[in-house]
């Protein structure tokens, strides 16, 4: 199974997907924690990628399609994946066809009102990345619960740099909804409630789409 989660910053593809991906046995493959394990091992490639993310700007697209292949070359991307982040404009979508057929994408739509609410609290493991809000995923210590590593406020989510992503979000990542939409394999999902909620339901939509995905592959096989 080959998923994209598309959306606005913090509109939660990534804590999704790291959860959608252990009952699915997918790889969770994103390009912001690529390229944050880059910058923390502060390799060249990092280096030139810092200069972008530290300014809510997009990485170039050969350095970001050069580690998205890297990656994808990998063993355990061959068992299928849930890609989050990529492709954020059009050259990048083109650039994946190349790379790899897609059964789905799924995009998490949310208000500008839910974006702030998250984006001000999100909280980041820098080990293995995790994601947790103060509020709504809260921990002790700034102690991640999953591996113990420090958990930090990414750099690119303060304010002035937010308001930068969002705009880049709006003219180069936005459209994609479209040109997936005229593919025929576009999903939109309402992704206001947060996961703490108790009538929490973007899971359950998700694993909807996913069993659906799944029994075809296997009518097919
Ligand atoms: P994310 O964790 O997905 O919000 O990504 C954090 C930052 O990494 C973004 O604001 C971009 O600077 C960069 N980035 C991640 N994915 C891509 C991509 N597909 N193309 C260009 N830059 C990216």
């Amino acid at each position: 199974m080959k998923i994209i989660f598309i959306g606005a910053p913090a509109s939660g593809k990534g804590t999704y997907a790291k959860r959608l991906v252990k009952e699915y046995d997918l790889t969770h493959i994103s390009t912001g924690d690529l390229i944050r394990k880059e910058i923390e091992a502060e390799t060249q490639t990092g280096k030139q990628a810092k200069e972008y993310t530290s300014k809510g700007q997009l990485v170039p697209n050969e350095i970001i399609i050069e580690l998205l292949k890297e990656r994808m070359s990998k063993e355990d991307a061959k068992k299928g994946f849930i890609l989050d982040g990529f492709p954020r404009n059009m050259k990048q979508a083109k650039e994946l066809e190349s790379i790899t057929e897609i059964d789905k994408v799924l995009n998490f739509e949310v208000t500008m009102d839910t974006i702030i609410r998250r984006i001000t609290g999100r909280r980041i493991c820098r080990s293995c990345g995790e994601i947790f809000h103060v509020k709504n995923i809260p921990v002790k210590d700034n102690k991640c619960t999953k591996c113990g590593g420090e958990v930090y406020q990414r750099e690119d989510e303060k304010p002035e740099v937010v308001k930068q992503r969002l705009s880049i979000y709006e003219t180069e990542s936005k459209p994609l909804t479209q040109y997936y939409e005229e593919k025929g394999v576009l999903v939109n999902i309402d992704s206001n409630k947060d996961v703490s909620n108790p009538e929490f339901d973007v899971i359950d939509v998700c694993k909807e789409i996913f069993n659906r995905i799944n029994n075809r592959i296997n009518i097919e096989r």
